[in-house]
């Protein structure tokens, strides 16, 4: 029977209602105890490592499971993170580039509506969980949600109240769950080539800025003193706008003649970016060899600049680890962009 460390975080899955509203109370012992099934497919160990809205999780709540996951990694088949589902999407890209390669399956899960209501996704999405983290062909980090098992780097939370609440974007489902039986879309173990790796630093200087129109580089002017790295999220395929007075060349020049980086990106959620297409993309993007998002979530870029960041400051660098996948991140890059500078 495989061995689970069931890591509770808070989320509405274990919340309930306060006179201001649901905040996380149920413990994670007790979250166990509304999914009593679980002990036909396996054996389960709980942690708290805090008790939080996911409005309240970043960089250093990543790390803090990363090292978690590390430090009880010989001990557990498989790891089972209960989370809230607001920024679930970030946690499961940070933790893709904090943990890689991993042969045990580790997993995060969360629900719309919390689990001592008689009406509620946590119990199915609990039990699918831990059910797929017993699998023998489950690895790496991945969310399970909904009856869906997607990538950790591939996720986004596009419904605010339905149960399927995430998709997995630009990237098929690794497997689905109906009716307590996982069927896997890929089966890939076999295919990790090299141990699995911890990460132990992130840069979290980081920005998202999203262009709307007539903005123009007066944003990017007054964050410089406060980032080491933006990320704009521009409209289709990428591109800048070229009116106004504090322009976007100007400020791009400040940030990359000053080791910042900037990467681009785009709000549009499918298929993703690219910038050489139309010419208010390709000229700036010439100008300073801009990176891009391509296929990438905006969840994963911005988990991913802030883990390259924090390994490496040199462009050369940054430009060959980001452009590597991990976790199935990014398909679309083309060979030539990636090589150093
Ligand atoms: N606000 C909650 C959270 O992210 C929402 C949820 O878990 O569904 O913690």
């Amino acid at each position: 029977m495989k061995k689970i460390l069931l890591i509770a975080t808070g989320g509405t899955i274990a919340s309930g209602h306060t006179d201001k509203g649901l905040a996380p109370r149920i413990e994670a012992g007790e979250l166990l105890g509304y999914v009593a099934e679980y002990t036909e497919f396996c054996q389960v160990e709980v942690v708290q490592p805090f008790s939080l809205d996911s409005t309240n999780v970043y960089a250093r709540h990543w790390l803090e499971l990363a090292g978690l996951i590390e430090a009880r990694y010989g001990e557990y088949d498989g790891f089972v993170i209960c989370h809230g589902t607001d920024t679930m999407a970030f946690t499961a890209a940070a933790l893709s580039y904090l943990i890689q390669n991993s042969g045990k399956p580790i997993v995060i899960t969360g629900s719309q509506k919390p689990i001592d209501l008689p009406v509620t996704d946590a119990r199915t999405n609990l039990l699918d969980g831990l059910r797929f983290a017993s699998q023998e062909k489950a690895h790496g980090v991945n969310i399970v949600f909904g009856g869906n098992v997607i990538a950790g780097t591939r996720a986004k939370k596009e419904h605010s109240k339905r149960y399927d609440a995430f998709s997995s974007i630009n990237y098929p489902n690794v497997a689905v769950i109906r009716d307590g039986k996982v069927i896997f879309y890929i089966d890939d173990k076999d295919r990790i080539a090299a141990p699995v790796s911890f990460y132990h630093e992130m840069n979290d200087k980081v920005l998202l800025l999203k262009l709307m129109p007539g903005m123009d580089g007066t944003a990017l002017k007054h964050l410089f003193p406060y980032y080491d790295g933006v990320v704009i999220e521009a409209f289709g395929v990428g591109g800048l706008p070229e009116y106004g007075e504090v322009s976007f060349f100007t400020e791009i020049r400040r940030w990359t003649s000053a080791g910042r980086l900037v990467m681009m990106a785009t709000q549009v959620t499918h298929e993703g970016s690219d910038m050489e297409v139309y010419q208010v993309g390709r000229a700036i993007k010439e100008a300073f060899r801009l990176m891009e998002a391509y296929d990438m979530t905006l969840e994963a870029t911005v988990a991913k600049v802030m883990w390259v960041l924090g390994q490496t400051r040199d462009p050369g660098e940054f430009r060959s680890l980001f452009y590597r996948t991990v976790n199935r991140d990014l398909l679309l890059v083309p060979e030539s962009v990636s090589e150093p500078l």
